[in-house]
């Protein structure tokens, strides 16, 4: 029995549609009614409709023939844009399934795939269709979410699952470098227990790590109530390198990328983030867990293009943590490499003060998200919040949009950024800033105070590497820092009230 797959041709239209008849009567007719099938049939596999798709230059076809006989198709559509295929079809009739042509069928695909350097392919499987789930699975693809699809009057929920062509090849799971894989399939581990394990066998691996971790056991905390908010001191000595790093563009473009996988420390290993990102134990850690996500290329700090796997990872995380963003210049130690931090949640003072609903004024309300600014706590705090990723997406980015207008930069507007989702909502807190370093930062002698300020700072853990300055910095000497820091009330109700829609 020879198999023969070739592309299709507008010769195979009443094979190709009587193909799909059959096949949709063998797998559908237990739960979708007969005249709902037959109503979808006669819109989209018209012959008319149909014959449409080869004159489509996104859409392609392969057939599968065994002696001189059409036992079954897949169908493809390109997506430009995505730089996706998604396999809208893949039908053998009934009697020549279990023979290994469906999976000839999905490797004619694939080579589609990778001769034109497409990233992805996309699939969509009904539910009850068991079958074909294990099918894909089986092959690579993996199921990340579900979706209605309607035929006729019924509507049944869709499985849809993915399978990565390019960026796997580059970062292969058996490299040194992958502790574990997350990309959200179904009858997966969480992925808070991937990093839990992760950051337990790197504390016994890794030296460096266990000693970061060691020195953390020591560092000393106090409290300073500031006008209206508090703040809590950690003297961490570890943190020295961080806080005076040189983040120039030139310093940066001529030091080796610490993020960049080829240069990790040989010991360091990550949790590959639904192929994007490498979660790492941060070997200099400010909390008793405290991870850097960063992304497996080298590309630069940059919120607006990255808030929807923000958002993501604020859900696929789960309650207990907080995302955390530096703006390249505000905060990042890397502003030239891509990457978010994880801490668990209830560490930073400022979470505990926007739970008192006294303190927020609503600025925006809109398709169920709010925009507030939260008052009293000495330095701009943006609360954003809504149930709909999407729509809290959507907010963020007219936000930052009118921002960079209203302080008229080019470049993306100073922010810093603590993302959480916890009860069916998804809440960003902004910090909106107009510098990175206090004046005091750069003094000499007794007067300075080595301070620099990031996400975790402007949340109310001020770290502060040197003993001296632990010891004297008092709440004017605070209010100071964040008035300074910070931006101003006004350019920040300025730039909500110029959002567009
Ligand atoms: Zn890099």
């Amino acid at each position: 029995m020879g198999i023969i797959i070739r592309p299709w041709l507008k010769t195979d239209l009443e094979d190709l549609r009587r193909i799909t008849w059959q096949s949709w009567i063998a797998t559908y007719s237990s739960f979708i009614p007969e005249i709902d099938l037959k109503a979808y049939f006669d819109i989209y596999y018209d012959r008319g409709a149909f014959s449409a798709v080869f004159t489509d230059p996104s859409a392609h076809g392969y057939v599968a023939e065994i002696d001189d006989c059409m036992a079954g198709y897949a169908r493809i559509l390109f997506n430009r844009e995505e730089n996706r295929l998604y396999l809208t079809a893949l039908y053998l009739l009934p009697d020549f399934q279990g023979r290994g042509i469906g999976k000839r069928l999905i490797r004619a695909v694939e080579e589609h795939a990778a001769e034109r350097h497409i990233e992805e392919i996309r699939v969509g499987v009904m539910v009850q269709n068991s079958r074909a789930l294990g099918f894909y699975e089986k092959g690579g693809f993996q199921f990340i979410r579900e979706e209605p699809f309607t035929m006729g009057k019924t509507t049944v929920s869709h499985f849809i699952g993915y399978k990565k062509m390019g960026r796997r090849a580059k970062i292969s799971t058996s490299q040194r470098n992958i502790f574990a894989v997350f990309d959200g399939a179904r009858n997966q581990r969480g992925l808070q227990d991937l990093c839990l394990d992760l950051l337990s066998g790197q504390k016994h691996g890794w030296d460096d790590l266990r000693k970061g971790y060691e020195l953390l056991k020591t560092v000393k905390e106090r409290e300073v109530p500031c006008g209206g908010f508090t703040v809590r001191l950690q003297f961490n000595p570890g943190r020295i390198t961080s806080s005076t790093a040189v983040v120039s563009d030139e310093a940066v473009r001529n030091r080796p990328c610490f993020l960049c996988v080829e240069n990790l420390p040989e010991k360091q290993a990550g949790v590959l983030y639904r192929d994007e990102f490498l979660i790492l134990c941060n070997p200099m850690p400010i909390f008793p867990f405290h991870f850097t996500i960063s992304h497996i290329d080298h590309r630069a700090q940059m919120i607006d293009p990255n808030i929807r796997v923000f958002l993501r990872l604020m859900a696929d995380l789960g309650p207990d943590w907080v995302i955390l963003y530096n703006g390249a210049k505000c905060g990042a130690s890397a502003p030239d490499h891509l990457h978010l931090q994880a801490c668990p949640s209830g560490r930073m003072p400022v979470g505990l003060e926007i739970e008192e609903e006294k303190r927020w004024v609503s600025m925006k309300k809109a398709d169920g998200v709010t925009l507030c600014r939260a008052l009293n706590l000495g330095r701009e705090v943006l609360i954003l919040e809504g149930s709909d990723p999407a729509r809290v997406e959507n907010v963020f980015r007219k936000f930052t949009a009118s921002l960079r207008k209203t302080v008229g930069t080019a470049e993306e507007p100073l922010l810093n950024i603590a993302g959480f989702c916890r009860g069916g909502k998804w809440r960003l807190l902004i910090f909106p800033r107009g510098k990175h370093r206090p004046d005091a930062f750069f003094r000499e002698g007794d007067d300075r105070v080595v301070i620099s300020p990031g996400v975790i700072d402007m949340g109310g853990a001020l770290i502060i590497p040197v003993e001296r300055d632990f010891e004297r910095l008092d709440a004017a000497a605070v209010e100071t820092i964040y008035r300074e820091v910070s931006l101003d009330e006004e350019t920040v109700e300025k730039a909500i009230d110029a959002m567009t829609g």
